[in-house]
């Protein structure tokens, strides 16, 4: 006789965990389908990484919540950092007491605008916010596992998880107790050293499987309150350059901003407490990149360059529409941006030299360009565009120059797959 697993929430065989895996424990099987159940009523699932602490992880993780919630999402944030469980203080809910029955949590709620923000914290479950928290490997997987099993969340549009750092058993026992999640938000500083941690997330994140959703570069340069220079205290574009070097999508550099710690401090977020802050804007481009997962990593809106040069855009042209092969085009048009008011200024079509591997990404740089927008493009090619300082973006559809260019900069230029990936 075979038995059909159905999900408890909903019903569905297709939700349920299927299938008892080799040597699984019949009470580990049930959790995951416990897990699964609370899961499928929650449509996004996001994992917010880092390589190592400090890099402002949870900064990020409760920002882009709180942001997601004013854009009217119904959003949970999941704190399972166990060794810095930040959360709890950032959001103003220390000592909140955990309320829920037998195998049931109930999450705290936050007012945030027109959406809502449900939280749950490991935090929660220390009786003071100085108590260290000394549990061994299992206990840490038993509590993370509790918390993804029993917490109600009800439906939800998105639920952030704020992970653990690094790439040990903790964050693994997250991941794969999620299964089914829609990927990772990596954050990183412009530090070689934490750019170096982050490559591992990168691959830790290959190795099960669970996409890359893009690079966050936290503590992106410092803008000074009186005099607006921006000073990269910890370098510049790292956390970009090591994106496209591992092809991963970049979403974009948070700035330092002392207001980041003070709202922090005060538990209410930058994006909240000060929605106009240059760092309020740039969490809005990556929440915007966040409410449209089927984004791909193409899509993700290119930002001007840290290192100030501005943004120009090249497009491969056949016959006055977009070249659906670049190394054939007749010419390439130049598109200057005037960033303030996302319009393209300035316009110049130009005749390419004779097309041979390595020669257009080079000559295009000579000409300023910082994007290319393409139909298709093998993955070498893109290599030497990014090492060229040129950011690719592949798969825009046929048009003219001048409608793929407003469509890019308004933020709805509409991409299929990478057509002539050789
Ligand atoms: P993690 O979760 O990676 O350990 P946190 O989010 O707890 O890091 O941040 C560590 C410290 O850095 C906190 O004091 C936080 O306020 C501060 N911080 C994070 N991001 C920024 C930023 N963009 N500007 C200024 N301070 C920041």
């Amino acid at each position: 006789m075979t038995t059909e697993n159905t999900c408890k929430t909903c019903n569905d065989s297709q939700c349920a965990a299927q299938e008892k895996r080799p040597n699984e424990r019949d009470e580990d099987f049930d959790d995951r389908q416990a897990i699964q159940s609370r899961m499928c009523q929650i449509k996004h699932k996001i994992m917010v990484l880092s390589g190592k602490g400090g890099v402002g992880k949870s900064t990020v993780a409760v920002n882009l919540a709180t942001a997601l919630a004013l854009a009217g999402k119904r959003v949970g944030l999941l704190d399972v950092d166990i060794h810095g469980p930040s959360v709890p203080k950032l959001l103003h809910l220390e000592g909140t007491p955990l309320a829920g029955g037998e195998n049931a949590l109930i999450p705290v709620k936050v007012e945030v605008g027109q959406g809502s923000l449900s939280v749950m914290s490991i935090g929660f479950l220390l009786r003071h916010r100085d108590d260290a928290v000394i549990w061994r490997g299992p206990m840490k997987y038993g509590v993370i596992k509790q918390f993804l099993r029993d917490v109600e969340w009800g439906e939800l549009d998105y639920l952030l998880v704020d992970s653990p750092p690094g790439t040990g058993d903790e964050p693994l026992s997250v991941a794969q107790l999620i299964e089914k999640a829609d990927g990772a938000v990596v954050v990183t500083t412009p530090q070689d050293v934490a750019v170096q941690d982050v490559r591992r997330s990168i691959n830790f994140c290959r190795q099960l499987n669970l996409p890359v959703i893009g690079v966050v570069e936290n503590m992106s340069g410092f803008s000074c309150p009186k005099c607006g220079e921006l000073v990269n205290i910890f370098g510049a574009n790292g956390g970009r350059e090591m994106a496209a070097e591992m092809n991963v999508p970049y979403l974009g550099a948070i700035p330092i901003e002392a207001e980041v710690v003070v709202s922090g401090d005060r538990g209410t977020p930058i994006v909240q407490a000060k929605p106009h802050s240059e760092t309020a804007k740039a969490f809005g481009r990556i929440v915007r990149i966040l409410l449209e997962p089927e984004l791909s990593a193409a899509q993700a809106q290119p930002e001007p360059f840290a290192d100030g040069r501005p943004l120009k855009i090249a497009i491969p042209v056949t016959g006055g529409l977009l070249s659906s092969h670049f190394g054939h085009c007749e010419q390439f048009v130049l598109f200057d941006v005037e960033l303030g008011a996302k319009t393209a200024r300035n316009k110049q079509a130009l005749t390419p030299p004779p097309h041979e591997p390595g020669t257009f990404p080079k000559w295009l740089h000579e000409q300023g360009a910082t994007v290319i927008i393409a139909g298709g493009m093998g993955s070498r090619a893109q290599s030497l565009f990014e090492q060229n300082g040129i950011q690719v973006l592949v798969g825009a559809v046929s048009g003219t120059p001048d409608d793929i260019v407003r469509d890019f900069l308004e933020g709805h230029l509409t991409t299929e797959a990478n057509i002539c990936d050789h």
